[in-house]
């Protein structure tokens, strides 16, 4: 396109000025006009120019007036401070005499140029690097030598000439001196370029020649070719952050900036889209957030790269707190997270505490590579400038085999390097906790400390922050092997099976964001693509040698099979990286697009997952999840996703049954997006987000094939006995609720309510739950007629619906029960469930149309055309559904206990709905939120609790789902934490969970728990004699409402505890003397009946409490007033005593159940009886909270004891 026009068509105000600034004889004007002196410079020889695209900002650590103002904003590119700027003359280009007015402008990493100080791009730019020597010309000119260039600018006069040399001479050198210094730790680099990450020629709209452009960061730089980018004399360049990046046509794009629109054209369509994408990449790391970067920079070793010794390096790895650079954080990710766990500086925000900052500020690349880097032979070292290969050999070596490493003196004596981990954690002394850890010592290992089991209990203990911040991260960590080299450690980078496979595929540029729309035809290319060798390859053409991009099978996470049609092309798939990257690929014809997603699974694949190769799977990838008996460690597992089922291989080749994503209790996503927690009723399972992309398309999937995908009854989410789960949770509502309701199931509701009940019940029905006060009866009840109104194929089927009404005209009625049975067998197993389900509850509808006039007649007259989707006017169908109540027991097989076991439940019902008339209500289940061990994202547990279930049932159900074993004198017990108050109480194994429920607060939760002392407080009750307690201990009590009290601190105090009373006294001595009992005489200063406390283990810290082993009592009376004080013993033995004191007069005796096994066995029973009795949900309001107390507070076991 011609030059002049696009001047015309750019139509800004301004351009004229903008085009001059780039115009063709710009160039001309820096032609060098003298090589400088070759020989003469001092440092230019050690340090060849640092070319553009990574420069080095870094100014001097000594503490002057410069380097202070720069290192603020080093890390800012967008605000690099000026440091000088003003109007210069500079020299005439060749052929001209005429010096040039020119904007001159110095900040620390660049001296550029503009035509004026309004402006924004650069004329020319030459970086400070790149300057040898600055020295004055005479006639009030200076001139500034770079390696082979010179530039000479005229000032106005004398000392303004003096001011700008000296400013650029102090500039240079603190560069030289910065500049030596990297040298000597990267082994750096001849005249080869810093890395880009995208570079080449590109048309720009408004000039003759192509420029080369190099895409850098967060900036895009503009060269007049590839020499000068090579010597790094740049024209201008472009901040990304106000970039905005437009496909425009087949090769062109625009780059849009507030300031500027650059019109970019490509040679090819596939260059362009690489182009568009290198750009808007540069955009998401230009207005990713540099906070975190700063602040770690300002340490010197941050800067650069810990690895390989490039400067700004803008990834990190956590655990082993290095800084890296985005190529080596490539590498890195190919040692897998149970190496290194890679997380950006900028894009990463959540990762970053403040404890990990102040981690890697204490911590950081020079301990680490002290450390990882003791013995690196300068032969294995890597620089800015090594290839990947290089890269990953090298970090394989340096953390996987720990080949550099600076061996502890312990190492190989696991028991002393146990013992001096446990005694490091405990100190500030990080490096040492560095060098035990990856020389061996355990992370986990046993501290022989029952309150402090592991070092990070102990490095809590001592309030060590750093510590347990390091230790957090290196929770799953494998210590370095050599051997692991050779080892499958790695599993999908070794004995991958060499597969080959070519042909064309069309693609689309690669992605970092998941495709949120149907990408058309034209956005296809067609490229001959290769598997071989392990590595996926696209070329331009079949003719070409050199490939536009490849993928190394190793680094494939993930594959995705699209449904035809998905894009413009007929059939697609999608590869997903390591890196975060998303490949497009499409094929015309399904049966090859099927070969090419076999042959790339094949070659990913590991071997002890292969079964599921054979799977049409439509999603198949690695992923880490933790679940079953490896709780601690997140794992690598195979996954495959086939409809609604998820297959799953574990990382030793097991694989377990797959899961029915359906019949899921529960699916969510915890912790900001990183867990997705699927609960079935035998499992859970943790899938953890390790990458962004393919992370988000699992989540997808996963909820998408756990949901309803049709109309017809096998489609729905169903429960465990194959009931769809809106039928049982209709069903459920309507016999808590609605069973004695009057004309039940005839009367309709309001359809509008009906519609969208069916239409959420329909779109997750997990989620819902029915509540009394928020949906009527009828309401519900309309929307199950519904459903099996609309239901895809009936219940009973359309191929077999008519045997059903046919069956109505026999005669004998045992031959017609006969025939019922026959069909009802020969229904699917989902419809054969449903039909049961259904039938039962009518069932009981009936029993009660004494109440709700709906018998058995009434019932078939709603419920025939209903299920068998007629007009009504033919009472075949109202006959069938009659006899199938009629006959329910004989149809459908049901046994007299099964019989006994619903009435008893509608009983109950009954029972309950009579205590509670008086206005409570009740649905839903009542859920709770248990922790195992600690309260984390992870070990979250959610459980239904029925009224009876005790603090002892809870204990087992939490361990059971994890398949926990108790062992003996392993004393799990359920634990309530209050979090504000600090302090937690052991539940005794009788207490009912409920009500302490229902009085938990925000700041409390229940968390199933090791109670450690529990054997030490047996021992002594069976030792001791008698039942009170008697001794010293420091009180201090809670100022109350009225600032009465006292206030502060605490008091030794004498205290006595029978088995109905806590006492205090204040005359201590006298006591003392009198031994038995105290004389009536006596009064207690205080004294509280035991029944009315409850005990807390802990003080909280800002009580300052004397001693750390105190307790916090609560005591509330009968008109409900409350008081709440502290106590404090000398010795630990002295806390457990009291506490055990307590609890034995609390609980009237025994501290622990003499047999387990019995409460195992009692608690299934139980829970059937009861299981459908449902509560208000611990989550609902706080009044309904209020509410429900208020229902509780009479045990509602007692109603039905007589059932
Ligand atoms: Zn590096």
């Amino acid at each position: 396109m011609a030059k002049e026009d696009t001047e015309l068509r750019m139509g800004r105000p301004r351009s004229v000025r903008f085009n001059s600034l780039f115009s063709e004889d710009e160039f001309g004007e820096d032609q060098p006009s003298a090589s400088p002196a070759s020989g003469g410079s001092s440092w230019s020889d050690r340090e060849p120019s640092l070319h553009l695209p990574v420069p080095d900002t870094f100014p001097g650590s000594s503490p002057g007036t410069l380097g202070d103002s720069m290192e603020d904003t080093s890390a800012t590119s967008l605000l690099s401070p000026t440091i000088r700027e003003g109007w210069l003359d500079k020299n005439p280009p060749q052929g001209s005499y005429i010096y040039q007015r020119r904007w001159v402008k110095l900040d620390p990493d660049y001296l550029r140029y503009f035509d004026s100080e309004k402006d924004t791009y650069s004329k020319r730019l030459i970086p400070v690097s790149s300057i040898s020597r600055v020295s004055s010309v005479g006639d009030q000119k200076f001139e500034v030598v770079t390696n082979n260039r010179n530039f000479v600018f005229r000032a106005e006069n004398d000392a303004d000439r003096n001011e700008w040399i000296r400013t650029l001479q102090q500039i240079a050198e603190e560069r030289k001196g910065k500049a030596a210094v990297r040298t000597s730790m990267s082994l750096a680099t001849d005249s080869a370029t810093e890395p880009a990450d995208k570079s080449g020629f590109l048309e720009l709209r408004g000039f003759k020649h192509k420029l080369f452009v190099v895409v850098a960061g967060d900036k895009v730089f503009l060269y007049k070719n590839a020499e000068d980018y090579r010597l790094g004399i740049g024209i201008t360049y472009i901040e990304m952050n106000v970039g905005n990046v437009k496909e425009v046509d087949r090769r062109s794009f625009d780059l849009t900036t507030p300031y500027r629109i650059f019109s970019f054209s490509a040679d090819s369509e596939q260059e362009k889209e690489e182009w568009v994408e290198a750009m808007q990449q540069s955009i998401t790391e230009a207005l990713s957030n540099s906070e975190v970067a700063e602040r770690i920079w300002a340490v010197e070793s941050n800067r650069f790269c810990a690895d390989c010794g490039s400067p700004k390096p803008d990834w990190a790895s956590i655990n082993l707190c290095v800084v890296i650079c985005k190529r080596c954080a490539g590498e890195h990710r190919g040692l897998g997270p149970g190496i290194t766990k890679v997380r950006s500086l900028k894009m990463d925000r959540k990762v970053w505490t403040e404890e990990l900052i102040e981690l890697f500020q204490r911590f950081g690349n020079i301990m680490a590579n002290q450390f990882w880097a003791a013995n690196v032979p300068p032969s294995e070292a890597i620089s800015p400038t090594s290839g990947s290969q290089e890269r990953r050999r090298f970090l394989i070596a340096k953390y996987r085999e720990g080949k550099y490493r600076h061996y502890h003196p312990l190492f190989g004596n696991q028991e002393e390097l146990d013992r001096a981990l446990c005694a490091a954690v405990t100190t500030s002394d990080l490096a040492e906790t560095q060098a035990l850890l990856f020389c061996g010592a355990s992370v986990t290992c046993d501290t022989g400390d029952p309150q402090c089991p592991t070092p990070l209990a102990l490095a809590e203990r001592s309030g060590q922050r750093l510590q347990m911040e390091f230790l957090l991260h290196n929770k799953t960590s494998e210590p370095p092997r050599l051997e692991m080299v050779c080892s499958e450690e790695k599993p999908y980078s070794v004995h991958l099976p060499s597969i080959t496979h070519n042909g064309f595929l069309y693609k689309t540029p690669s992605m970092v964001k998941p495709i949120s729309e149907r990408k058309g035809p034209e956005e296809f290319s067609r490229r001959w693509c290769t598997l071989q060798d392990g590595v996926l390859s696209y070329y331009e053409n079949d003719r070409n040698t050199v490939p536009n991009g490849e993928i190394r099978v190793e680094e494939i996470v993930c594959l995705v099979n699209n449904p035809l049609h998905a894009h413009g092309i007929e059939s697609t798939f999608e590869v997903y990286t390591e890196a975060d990257r998303l490949y497009l690929f499409g094929l015309e014809s399904p049966a090859s697009a099927r070969e090419w997603l076999k042959s790339i699974a094949k070659s990913f694949v590991h071997p002890c997952a292969e079964e599921l190769l054979a799977l049409d799977f439509e999603r198949l990838g690695r992923l880490h999840y933790k679940g079953g008996l490896t709780l601690e460690r997140a794992q690598e597992g195979w996954f495959a996703l086939v409809g609604s089922t998820l297959h799953v291989c574990s990382e030793d080749g097991r694989r377990q049954e797959p899961l029915q994503l359906r019949k899921l209790q529960e699916l969510s996503i915890q912790g900001d997006h990183e867990v997705l927690v699927l609960v079935e009723r035998r499992r859970t399972l943790y899938i953890q987000g390790e990458r962004k992309l393919d992370f988000l398309g699992w989540v997808h999937a996963i909820q998408k094939a756990a949901s309803s995908s049709g109309d017809t009854l096998s489609e729905q989410q169903l429960t465990e006995s194959d009931v769809p789960l809106l039928v049982d949770r209709c069903i459920d509502y309507i016999t808590q609720c609605g069973l004695t309701s009057e004309g039940i199931y005839r009367k309709s509701g309001q359809n509008s309510k009906t519609t969208s009940l069916l239409e959420v019940l329909q779109r997750d029905a997990r989620c819902v739950r029915l509540k009394e006060g928020e949906h009527h009866v009828d309401d519900v009840a309309n929307t199950l007629k519904r459903f099996f109104r609309d239901l895809g194929d009936g219940l009973f089927t359309r191929r077999w619906a008519p045997n059903w009404l046919w069956a109505t005209a026999l005669e004998d009625e045992g031959a017609k029960v006969g025939e019922y049975r026959q069909l009802l067998a020969a229904l699917p197993p989902v419809n054969r469930a449903t039909l049961k389900a259904l039938i039962n509850h009518l069932f009981r509808v009936q029993c009660f149309s004494g109440e709700n006039q709906m018998n058995t007649h009434n019932l078939a007259i709603v419920f025939g055309p209903t299920l068998f989707q007629t007009d009504g006017k033919d009472y075949k169908a109202g006959r069938v559904v009659e006899d199938l109540i009629s006959h329910y027991v004989e149809i459908f097989n049901v046994n007299d206990q099964e019989m006994k076991k619903q009435q008893d439940e509608i009983t109950a019902i009954m029972k309950m709905r009579e205590a509670s008339s008086s206005g409570t209500q009740q649905a839903g289940d009542f859920i709770c939120t248990v922790y195992l061990e600690e309260k984390k994202t992870e070990t979250e547990q959610h459980v239904k609790i029925p009224a009876t279930m005790t603090a002892e049932e809870l204990t087992f159900e939490i361990l059971d789902r994890r398949k926990i074993v108790m062992k003996e004198k392993d004393y799990w017990s359920c634990f309530e934490v209050n979090e504000r108050e600090e302090a937690e109480r052991p539940l005794h194994y009788s207490e009912k969970v409920l009500p302490i429920l229902h009085c938990l607060g925000t700041e409390s939760y229940l968390v199933v728990k090791k109670q450690m002392s529990m054997e030490n407080m047996l021992l002594y009750l069976a030792s001791r004699v008698g039942d009170c307690k008697h001794g010293m201990m420091k009180f201090r009590e809670e100022r109350n409402l009225l600032g009465l009290g006292l206030s502060t601190g605490f008091h030794d105090r004498y205290f006595i505890l029978n088995h109905s009373w806590l006492r205090l006294y204040k005359e201590v001595r006298s006591l003392r003397q009198r031994s038995p009992p105290l004389e009536s005489s006596h009064k207690p200063e205080k004294e509280w009946p035991v029944r009315n406390l409850k005990v807390y283990l802990g003080v909280k810290k800002k009580l300052r409490p004397p001693t750390c082993w105190g307790f916090t009592v609560f005591y509330e009376n009968e008109k409900h007033e409350k008081q709440q004080w502290y106590l404090c013993c000398d010795t630990q033995a002295d806390l457990r005593e009291w506490f055990a004191t307590f609890l034995q007069v609390q609980n009237g005796g025994a501290l622990w159940p003499s047999e387990r096994p019995r409460a195992r066995v009692a608690r299934p029973l139980q829970d059937a009886r009861l299981g459908n009795i449902s509560l208000i949900p611990l989550r609902g309001n706080e009044s309904e909270m209020r509410n429900s107390v208020a229902a509780f507070a009479t045990d509602p076991l007692t109603l039905l004891r007589n059932v």
